[in-house]
């Protein structure tokens, strides 16, 4: 079987579609998504409702999510606790319920999902290094966890002596899942990459074939940078799509 595994999506409704029609193109039968549905981008609501209506869909939460309801969002900047209160708003009493209830990590085909690491995942630890993809590899408790949170695709992997080593992936490329190792995979981000490319980011996991296929998926992102700009958020969050940065 064939699961996309999608994340940070960031209520950017432009590259989920972009992304979504890749995916059915590549016959995908079930879809995981790793949280962030929400935050910085002009359509929360309608791209929260993308997402509900994926085949068998699994939804963790991410920490935009958490800053809705929890304590998380005292620590927030300025700038961006606006752009949670401006989320808050534009969403139902239905659907913030719905994100409130969301779980942070999750089992799905004997496989880890969470949104920043394994290792307390309610800390949302950035995993930017091998020491931190480590952890949560000891912390994981299945040989593959996929995560999200930093909006850069990369695989952290176990080599037969124990060192944890990672490698960039490009565009299009399909990586073999070896039998021996832990792997702790990076989806990078649908809706505002940070890897200095514009274009969305996503991973297909072939349960059967044992293989990761990491997509780029160019979108309009002008369109969605100029509905930023005119909702009133801040530019910075507009014209960094363009940047991929
Ligand atoms: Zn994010």
């Amino acid at each position: 079987m064939k699961i996309a595994i999608i994340s940070d999506l960031h209520s950017n409704i432009e590259a989920l579609q972009a992304c979504l029609s890749k995916a059915g193109a590549l016959h995908v039968e079930q879809y995981v998504c790793l949280g962030d549905i929400i935050g910085y981008g002009p359509n929360p609501a309608e791209t929260l409702e993308m997402v509900r209506s994926l085949p068998k869909v699994v939804v963790i939460r991410g920490n935009h999510e958490e800053a809705l309801f929890g304590p998380y969002y005292k620590g927030l900047r300025p700038h961006i606790q606006q752009t949670v209160d401006w989320t808050r708003a534009q969403l139902s009493a239905q659907q913030l319920d719905y994100l409130k209830s969301l779980p942070l990590q999750q089992t799905v085909a004997g496989v880890t999902m969470v949104h920043a690491t394994a290792d307390k995942p309610e800390r949302w630890a950035y995993l930017y290094n091998t020491e931190l993809a480590g952890e949560c590899m000891q912390a994981s408790g299945t040989r593959l966890t996929f995560v999200g949170h930093t909006h850069q695709p990369l695989v952290y992997y176990e080599t037969p002596t124990g060192e944890v080593k990672y490698l960039t992936p490009q565009a299009g490329l399909v990586v073999p899942i070896y039998q021996l190792g832990r792997y702790v995979i990076n989806v990078g981000s649908v809706g505002q990459p940070r890897d200095d490319n514009s274009a969305a980011s996503f991973v297909v996991y072939d349960t059967d074939e044992q293989e990761l296929e990491f997509c780029r998926v160019p979108y309009e992102y002008p369109i969605t940078a100029q509905k930023i700009i005119d909702r009133g958020l801040p530019v910075l969050f507009a014209e960094r799509l363009g940047k991929g940065h």
